[in-house]
């Protein structure tokens, strides 16, 4: 059952349940109030008749002061169509042995009543008879030398057929009430439930695949409150999932770029090899032929060692330590002192940089390799080290082929190469750049590239520094 009809039906029973003791009671109140004040006025009448019939027995004339029985029923006869009597009082007058004197029209005598009226007060009950309500009331009286028993009966019957009328009305009134309150309430159940019938229809589109449906908010409170939270998660899960797409798509393009990459080398290598074994070549061929296959593996195997550097950078977590800017760029000096074809000089100031110091060096190796390949011949690469506020600035500057701006974010993605064949043929696999990006995310930082063709290049990064003592300012080298 839905949760509107349930809200809904559980109102109504409230409400009718409540509609209806409130109104029992209140009825009932009614009557008993009724009832009472008739069983009052009934005593008051039965003694208002006792002492009527006392004074009425003391006047009338009679032989030797003995009330005779026909006397009696006289004045009783009398007192029961007396005053304001409009027939809706009865009486019963019987002797000191019960033996009835006077009976009124319908009068049902009971016996065991008449019994238990006791000498010096009044009883009352209440009795139905055939279908009529009434209170039946008894005392006992001394009129010369007689005890008699005298007894009413009060109809009382119009105020038991008012609670009968009473109870129809207002059966009538909670049938009418409980119309027009379910009609009420169920608008109102539909206005507070709209908010939870929004949030079904954006869960049901989102899970058809509409990531972008929200649900509409329609108030500040909680169900508001609870709707935002849901379109905040909505938000999330969409960037998620956008994430997890772009992921994805950044793989399987990483997968088809490195079957490519592996099928141009196999395919020269598979060729050569077959060239090699089903023809005897001369020894020049012959050596052209392996000194391919040694390349082209050599190329692989770079390859392979690069990738694997990739993979298990993105899995490693560093521990950075205290690394002199010195020794770094020594070691640089070192490595590229002896090119004679491209100058390749550092320029620095010492400092000490926090860096997994083997993962520093394989950046800006990485980066100067790249430097010198795109450099004309008798060009010069330079490696600067500067302090900045906010960190300490690597710099590779080349003044060789340049970069097109448009390239700039493709050539950090994985198998990437501006000219293809000129890279290959330098045994570049555009891997350098995509591993520099991996080893920079661990130490929180990235590259930074600027370029123009034809003019050169300069990609930099910043590292978090700390000062060492002096400045140092090296010449080229
Ligand atoms: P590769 O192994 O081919 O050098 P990289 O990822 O290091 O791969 O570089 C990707 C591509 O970016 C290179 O093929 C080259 O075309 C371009 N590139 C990188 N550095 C430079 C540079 N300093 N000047 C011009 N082009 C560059």
């Amino acid at each position: 059952m839905k949760l509107l009809y349930k809200i809904l039906l559980w109102n109504i029973v409230i409400v009718a349940v409540c509609l209806g003791i409130g109104g029992y009671s209140f009825i009932n109140f009614v009557f008993q109030t009724s009832l009472e004040r008739e069983t009052k006025q009934a005593l008051d009448e039965s003694s208002i008749l006792q002492f009527a019939f006392e004074t009425a027995a003391l006047n009338i004339p009679s032989r030797y002061d003995v009330l005779q029985d026909t006397t009696i029923e006289e004045i009783g006869y009398s007192l029961e169509r007396g005053g304001q009597n409009n027939g809706t009082r009865m009486l019963h007058i019987s002797d000191e042995q019960q033996e009835t004197l006077y009976l009124g029209d319908g009068f049902e005598v009971d016996e065991e009543f008449l019994v238990q009226i006791p000498n010096d007060s009044k009883i009352y009950q209440l009795r139905e008879i055939q279908g009529r309500y009434y209170i039946h009331t008894g005392c006992k009286m001394k009129a010369l030398d007689r005890v008699l028993y005298l007894e009413t009966l009060k109809d009382i019957t119009l105020i038991y057929e008012e609670r009968k009328e009473g109870f129809a009305v207002y059966r009538r009134v909670i049938f009418f009430v409980l119309l027009c309150a379910t009609i009420v309430m169920y608008l109102i159940c539909r206005w507070l439930t709209k908010p939870i019938r929004l949030l079904t229809m954006a869960t049901r589109k989102m899970s058809e695949g509409d990531y972008g449906y929200r649900a509409r908010v329609m108030s500040n409170d909680e169900m508001g409150q609870l709707t935002t939270d849901f379109n905040l998660m909505a938000n999330a899960l969409e960037d998620n999932i956008a994430l997890l797409e772009d992921e994805i798509r950044t793989r399987e393009e990483f997968i088809g770029a490195f079957a490519h990459e592996l099928k141009t080398p196999l395919t020269a290598i598979i060729g050569y090899a077959d060239m090699l074994r089903s023809r005897k070549l001369d020894e020049e061929k012959a050596f052209v032929s392996a000194n391919y296959i040694f390349t082209e593996g050599k190329r692989l195997e770079a390859m392979a060692f690069r990738l694997l550097d990739i993979i298990v950078t993105k899995r490693l977590e560093i521990e950075k330590q205290r690394v002199d800017t010195k020794k770094i760029f020594s070691y640089l000096r070192e490595l590229y002192g002896g090119y004679s074809q491209i100058k390749v000089m550092c320029q620095y100031e010492p400092a000490v940089v926090l860096a997994e110091s083997d993962l520093l060096k394989s950046v800006l190796i990485n980066l100067v390799d790249n430097a010198c390949k795109a450099s004309q011949e008798g060009g010069k690469v330079e490696i600067l080290g500067r302090k900045q506020k906010n960190g300490y600035l690597f710099a590779v500057k080349d003044y060789g082929m340049g970069i097109a701006e448009e390239e700039y974010d493709k050539i950090i993605n994985a198998f990437y190469m501006v000219d293809k064949s000129r890279s290959r043929s330098k045994n570049g696999a555009g891997l350098g750049l995509a591993l520099c990006v991996e080893i920079l995310k661990l130490h929180d930082s990235h590259l930074r590239i600027e370029s123009k063709l034809g003019e050169g290049s300069c990609f930099s990064f910043v590292i978090p520094w700390k000062e060492v003592n002096g400045n140092e300012t090296e010449p080229e080298s």
